[in-house]
C-alpha cells in the first residue's frame, strides 16, 4: 500500500482514548466571555451603558468621549479575563471571518509600557486588507477599506483575544462584507414590520428577525483527510469509489454518538456555551460521520456572528481531537452532502413571535398578515432568493435528491392551505357582520388547534413552514448565512412597506376598517401568490415540468443563479429599502462569480494532478504485475497461456482503455480551463468554467472509480471511502 495511505490507516487507528468529562451545569458557563449587559454594569459607567444600550436599540451614534469610556470598560474585563489581544472581527466576502491582532501592549513616550485601548481603537481599525475580495470597489491604490464596531454584537474573548464585531466598509462607504448588508436589511425590516405590527399593537417600537441555524458537518480522522490531496485541498473527494456499505441502512442517524465524537462535542459546546452560542441540539446525522449541531434561535445579526464563530470554534477543537470537520455541501459522492437550515422569523420588542398564532382572532389575523406577506415577497422574488444560496460547492446539494431543488416554493402544510382557499373567498370591501363573525370563529379563530396537529412535513420543499417560523432548507453548509438572511429580509421588508401602503389606501380613501382593509389585501395577495405553494414531491421530475408551467425560476447552477442580482428590478428593489446600491450589488455579484471560477478552478488542477502523479502512476503499477505474471505463465504454458491468463489479459486490456480515456479527458479539461482563463469577462468565463470545465470532473471521476475497482488495493493512492466513513 502506498505510504502515505498506509500510515494515515494506522495513526487513524492508534488514536488514544479520550475521557470525557460532562459534569457542570452549562448555566454558570453560559456567556462567561461575552461583554454583555452584566459585564456592562460592571465595567460602564451609567451614561456609557445607556448609550451602548440605546445604540443597540434604536441604532443611535455612539460619540468619541463615550467610545472612550466604553473600550476603558471592555479593557478592564478583559484584562481580568487574562486577554492580552484584541482583534476587530470581521467578514469580507470570501464568506469566512477575519482578524488581526493587536496587543494592548503599548510604550508611551516617556518609554514606560503600558496596556492601552482607547475609543479609536475600538470605534474603527484599518486592517492592511487590500488582498480581499472587493469587486472592483476598492481600488488597491486609492481608497482603502476599514472596519468599524458593530455594537449590536457583542465582543468576547476567544483564547486570549477580545474580539470585537466589526464591519468592513469602504471609504467610500460601499459594503466590503456580509455583515453591513445583512444590518441595512434588519433596519429596513424593523421599520417595515414596525409599521404593519402597530395595526395590531401600538406599544410595538421595534421588529427583529430572528434566525435558528442547523449546521451540519462532517467529522473524518485529520490523518485521513490529509492523506486525500482533493479531501485537503478543495474540502471534496473528486474521485472514490463508493463503499459497499453507505448509508442504506440508516444505522448511524440518531444512533450512538461514538466516543471520540462525543469528547469533541462536549469540548466544543462548552466552549460555545462560554462564547454566549446558545448551543442546544447535537446528534448524528444521516450519513456515516455526519453529524449536526442547533443552538436556540437569536437575533438575525447575533445568530449569524455566532453561526461563523462556532465555525471557527469547530475547526479548532475537532483539531484537537485529530478530527477534520468538513463543512463542504457534498464531500462525498453517494451519501448525503451537508446543508444548514435558516429558521426564521419576526419577533417584536413586546415578545410577540410574529408567525405564531395567537389566542385571540386580532392576534391571528396579526398572524396571517405576516405569514401571507412572506408568501407573497417569496413569490415576488424567488429568484433571488435562490441566487443569495449559489456557491460552487452548494450546486452539489441543491436538487440531488437529498436536498430541496433550485427552485423555490413554499410548503404551508393542507390545514393552512385550507385557510387560504378560505380567506380567498372574502368579499371586496366592505364585510358583512355575518361574514365577519364567519371569519373570526371559524377561519381566523381555528388556526391555533390547526397549527397544533400541524406535524405533516414536508422534507423536499425549500421554504417550509414549521409551525411558528419559516424553514429555508436550501442554504449550504458552508455559507455564511448573513447572505440569505439580507435577502429574505429584504424582500420582507419590502413587501411589508408594499402592504401597508395598499392598506393604508384602503382606510384612508375606502372608509374600510383596519380588519377589512388587510382582509382585502390579503385575499389578493392569496390569489396571486399561488404559483409558489407546492405540497408535494420537489424531489420529482414533474415538480420541474411544473414549475416551469408555473414559470418560476430554474436555475441549477451558480452562474445563471447570480444574473437576477444585478437586473434592474433587483437594482430598484435594493436600493429603495436601503441595504445595497447598484456599485456594491454589481461588486458582490463579481466577488461570488470570481469565487465560482477559482473553485472549480482548483479542483480542475487537483483532478488533474491526481490523474496524472497517481491514477495513472497506480494503473502502470498493477499493469507490470499483471505482466509479469502472464509472461510467466506464457513461459510454462507457451501458446496455451492464453486460456490460463485470460482473467489477466482481460483485465490488462481494461487498464488500457481507461488509462487512455482518462488521460485524454484531463488532457481536453486542461484545454477547456485554458480556453476559460483566455476570457476577461467574469460572467463568460464563469460559464465557461460550468458549461465547459466542470462537466469533465465526472466523466474523469467515471473511470478513476473503475480503475479502482479494477486494481490491487495495495496499489491504490488514495485512502478509501470506506477507510475514511466507518473510522471512529
Ligand atoms: P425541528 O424543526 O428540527 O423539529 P425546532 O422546531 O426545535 O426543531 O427548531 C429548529 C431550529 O429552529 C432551532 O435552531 C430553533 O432555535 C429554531 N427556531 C425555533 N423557533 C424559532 C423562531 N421563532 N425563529 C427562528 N428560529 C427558530
Ligand atoms: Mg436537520
Amino acid at each position: 500500500m502506498p505510504k502515505t495511505r498506509f500510515q494515515a490507516l494506522v495513526e487513524s487507528r492508534n488514536r488514544e482514548h479520550i475521557n470525557i468529562d460532562e459534569t457542570g451545569k452549562r448555566s454558570d458557563l453560559f456567556a462567561k466571555n461575552v461583554f454583555n449587559e452584566d459585564k456592562m454594569l460592571q465595567f460602564l459607567t451609567a451614561e456609557a451603558f445607556d448609550k451602548v444600550k440605546s445604540a443597540i436599540f434604536q441604532g443611535t451614534k455612539i460619540d468619541r468621549k463615550i467610545a472612550d469610556q466604553v473600550a476603558e470598560g471592555m479593557k478592564a474585563w478583559a484584562l481580568s479575563m487574562g486577554a492580552t489581544h484584541y482583534t476587530h472581527w470581521f467578514q469580507p466576502l470570501t464568506g469566512a471571518t477575519a482578524e488581526k491582532h493587536d496587543a494592548f501592549f503599548d510604550i508611551l513616550p516617556n518609554g514606560k509600557a503600558m496596556e492601552k485601548f482607547g475609543g479609536a481603537q475600538l470605534v474603527q481599525q484599518e486592517p492592511d486588507a487590500s488582498s480581499f475580495p472587493s469587486g472592483g470597489i476598492r481600488n488597491t491604490f486609492e481608497a482603502r477599506g476599514y472596519t468599524a464596531w458593530d455594537p449590536t454584537s457583542p465582543a468576547f474573548i476567544y483564547k486570549t483575544t477580545l474580539c470585537i464585531p466589526t464591519i468592513f466598509v469602504a471609504y467610500t462607504g460601499e459594503a466590503l462584507d456580509n455583515k453591513a448588508p445583512l444590518l441595512r436589511a434588519l433596519q429596513a425590516v424593523d421599520q417595515a414590520a414596525t409599521g404593519v405590527a402597530q395595526y395590531f399593537d401600538k406599544n410595538v417600537r421595534k421588529v427583529h428577525a430572528t434566525l435558528g441555524w442547523e449546521q451540519e458537518y462532517f467529522l473524518i480522522d485529520k490523518a485521513l483527510v490529509n492523506s486525500r490531496l482533493d479531501l485537503s485541498v478543495t474540502g471534496r473527494t473528486l474521485v472514490g469509489s463508493f463503499s459497499a456499505k453507505g448509508q442504506q441502512l440508516d444505522d448511524h442517524y440518531f444512533g450512538v454518538i461514538p466516543a471520540r465524537v462525543l469528547g469533541f462535542m462536549s469540548e466544543l459546546e462548552k466552549e460555545c456555551t462560554r462564547l454566549g452560542i446558545p448551543v442546544k441540539t447535537r446528534h448524528n446525522e444521516v450519513a456515516p460521520n455526519q453529524f449536526e449541531l442547533a443552538p436556540v434561535f437569536e437575533e438575525a445579526n447575533l445568530s449569524v456572528d455566532h453561526n461563523l464563530l462556532l465555525m471557527d470554534v469547530m475547526e479548532e477543537i475537532a483539531d484537537k481531537y485529530n478530527f477534520s470537520v468538513l463543512f463542504h455541501e457534498k464531500p462525498f459522492a453517494g451519501i448525503n452532502g451537508s446543508g444548514k437550515h435558516n429558521n426564521w422569523s419576526l419577533a417584536t420588542d413586546t415578545g410577540v413571535n410574529l408567525l405564531s398564532p395567537g389566542s385571540t382572532p386580532m392576534k391571528n389575523l396579526q398572524f396571517l398578515t405576516f405569514f401571507v406577506n412572506t408568501i407573497k415577497a417569496v413569490d415576488t422574488y424567488e429568484e433571488l432568493l435562490r441566487a443569495s444560496i449559489a456557491s460552487a460547492s452548494n450546486d452539489h446539494r441543491l436538487g440531488a435528491n437529498e436536498a430541496p431543488p433550485p427552485i423555490i416554493s413554499i410548503f404551508i402544510g393542507k390545514q393552512l392551505s385550507d385557510v387560504l382557499d378560505e380567506l380567498e373567498g372574502v368579499s371586496k370591501g366592505k364585510l358583512s357582520p355575518q361574514e365577519k363573525t364567519e371569519l373570526k370563529l371559524n377561519v381566523v379563530g381555528k388556526i391555533p388547534e390547526i397549527l397544533l396537529d400541524n406535524t405533516d412535513r414536508n422534507r423536499t420543499s425549500p421554504f417550509a413552514f414549521t409551525g411558528n417560523k419559516f424553514e429555508m432548507r436550501g442554504v449550504g453548509a458552508k455559507m455564511n448565512c448573513a447572505k440569505p438572511m439580507t435577502m429574505l429580509n429584504t424582500i420582507m421588508a419590502k413587501q411589508l412597506t408594499d402592504f401597508k401602503k395598499e392598506v393604508d389606501v384602503l382606510i384612508d380613501k375606502k372608509n374600510l376598517k383596519k380588519d377589512e382593509a388587510v382582509f382585502n389585501v390579503l385575499r389578493e395577495y392569496i390569489k396571486t401568490s399561488k404559483r409558489i405553494r407546492f405540497e408535494g414531491d420537489g424531489y420529482g421530475v414533474e415538480w420541474q415540468e411544473e414549475a416551469r408551467r408555473r414559470k418560476l425560476s430554474f436555475n441549477k447552477n451558480t452562474p445563471e443563479a447570480l444574473q437576477v442580482i444585478t437586473a434592474k428590478e433587483s437594482i430598484d428593489l435594493f436600493k429603495q429599502m436601503d441595504v445595497m446600491n447598484e456599485v456594491e450589488l454589481k461588486a458582490h455579484k463579481e466577488v461570488e462569480l470570481g469565487a465560482y471560477i477559482f473553485h472549480i478552478q482548483i479542483e480542475g488542477r487537483v483532478l488533474g494532478e491526481m490523474v496524472y502523479n497517481h491514477i495513472i502512476p497506480a494503473a502502470v503499477k498493477y499493469q507490470n504485475l499483471l505482466l509479469e505474471n502472464i509472461s510467466g505463465l506464457k513461459e510454462v504454458y507457451g501458446a496455451a497461456h492464453k486460456k490460463v491468463a485470460e482473467g489477466q489479459l482481460n483485465i490488462l486490456e481494461q487498464i488500457g482503455e481507461h488509462i487512455v480515456e482518462i488521460k485524454r479527458l484531463t488532457d481536453e479539461m486542461a484545454d477547456a480551463r485554458r480556453r476559460a482563463n483566455g476570457m476577461s469577462a467574469v460572467d463568460k468565463k464563469a460559464q465557461a468554467y460550468c458549461n465547459n470545465v466542470r462537466p469533465y470532473f465526472e466523466k474523469i471521476r467515471e473511470h478513476s472509480d473503475t480503475l479502482e475497482k479494477l486494481i490491487a488495493d495495495e496499489f491504490w493512492p488514495f485512502t478509501k471511502y470506506r477507510e475514511m466513513l466507518f473510522s471512529k
